[in-house]
């Protein structure tokens, strides 16, 4: 099976996951594609399959020469929920002459709207029907893992350990919950869950919630001088003195403040906060911004906030950066194939960063898909042929230096 007709069957199934609910696998369609990737990884020859039916997780590896690193590849089965994925009817474009596409129903595909998608002029493109996201987030990752091992297991190149991870819920924040770190023993990994060819990530933000709970003091409203607090009100002042560092008007390396919900009256307010910055004194900072808004607020009024924070993810940076031969090693593979390394921050979080903060350095790699979670959704076949290549070329690198 080639890596066009292997992605094609992937979209084919639906695998939208759902927030609504708590446990994994949230959705039936994650078990038809893991039973189906057991299938295929069997045929390829992979060692240890290990399929976690309660959790839905597919493992697998490829046993190698125990003097080279032990790598792994993870991509996630499931899509994300925000446009439906129910009955995808992708569009195969061969050579894309560089203009607008018209999907179904007049909806455009514009270039003026998404300019980089004229580099693929010439090349091949797969699109959505207008009506349905394409999924290329992250069954493109899966089925370049997929046609990487298949290269692998039947060549005779030098590789240490290979390991695969394809795992559910990752677009709900579940997919570290129910990992195997006992059966994933490896020295680094990758995530394959990226967007633009050549792209490595090992940088996103460190994140915390803040919640800050307000008691206000009824009294009759007449008589409330010097006595009332008004709560609701006290909450629009915290919010007040918030610095203007806000996602709507911050880009590049700068973090933010997010005002996440904001409800309230008289007698009890509340306020959410996410936090976000990649550089961690930065980010203690604005944690102690927040305690510092709350500490003068309750010596003016009579200690009526609580403030509790809470740490969600943190910087996967220095927890891979350490790992100097890994970077290097990474650059080179990506070198090798003609491609231009692109490092990337990531504005936001990855499993990547839970992964490497349990011991196992943890990039994420392009993977040749543009637009995610949107019907615009599309994916390059030439740039997904050549982060098979990239992949391979990581594994042919892992070879030569040992991190
Ligand atoms: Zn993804």
């Amino acid at each position: 099976m080639n890596l066009l007709e292997r992605f094609l069957k992937y979209v084919s199934i639906d695998t939208t996951s759902n927030s609504k609910k708590q446990n994994s696998p949230t959705s039936n369609g994650q078990i038809k594609l893991a039973k189906l990737l057991v299938n295929e990884l069997k045929e390829i020859g992979m060692d240890d399959i290990y399929y976690d039916e309660k959790h839905c997780y597919v493992y697998a590896h490829l046993l190698g020469d125990k003097r080279f690193p032990k790598i792994g590849f993870i991509s996630h089965m499931d899509t994300s929920e925000d446009v439906s994925g129910v009955n995808i009817q992708p569009k195969v474009i061969n050579n894309y002459d560089g203009k607008d596409i018209i999907l179904n129903n007049g909806i455009v595909l514009s270039t003026k709207m998404y300019p980089e998608i004229i580099k693929q002029k010439g090349k091949t493109i797969i699109t959505t029907d207008g009506t349905t996201l394409l999924g290329a987030d992250d069954k493109c990752g899966i089925a370049e893992i997929m046609s990487m091992l298949e290269f692998v297991s039947s060549s005779d190149i030098k590789h240490g350990d290979i390991y695969i991870a394809f795992t559910p819920d990752e677009e709900i924040g579940l997919t570290i919950k129910n990992f195997d770190f006992d059966y994933f023993k490896v020295d680094y990994a990758y995530t394959v869950d990226g967007s633009a060819l050549g792209q490595i990530k090992y940088e996103n933000f460190n994140g915390a919630t803040i919640d800050i709970d307000i008691k206000g003091f009824a009294t009759h409203l007449g008589y409330a001088k010097g006595i009332m607090i008004n709560a609701a009100r006290i909450a629009t002042l915290i919010n007040s003195y918030v610095p203007n560092e806000l996602p709507e008007n911050t880009d590049g390396s700068n973090g933010f403040y997010y005002l996440k919900s904001i409800e309230g009256n008289l007698t009890s307010a509340h306020l959410k906060y996410y936090i976000r910055d990649f550089d961690k004194s930065n980010f203690e900072l604005r944690k102690k911004e927040l305690i510092n808004i709350v500490n003068k607020i309750n010596k003016e009024y009579n200690n009526c906030a609580r403030i509790s924070i809470e740490d969600t993810f943190c910087n996967m940076y220095e927890y891979v950066s350490k790992h100097h031969n890994l970077i290097e090693n990474t650059l080179n593979a990506i070198k090798k194939v003609g491609v231009k390394p692109l490092i990337e921050k990531i504005r936001g979080a990855t499993d990547g960063s839970d992964i490497s903060e349990k011991g196992i350095p943890c990039p994420n790699l392009g993977t040749g898909a543009y637009n995610h979670h949107s019907i615009f959704e599309y994916a390059s076949l030439n740039e997904m042929k050549k982060t098979v290549e990239i992949l391979i070329s990581i594994i042919k690198e892992s070879t030569k230096k040992n991190d």
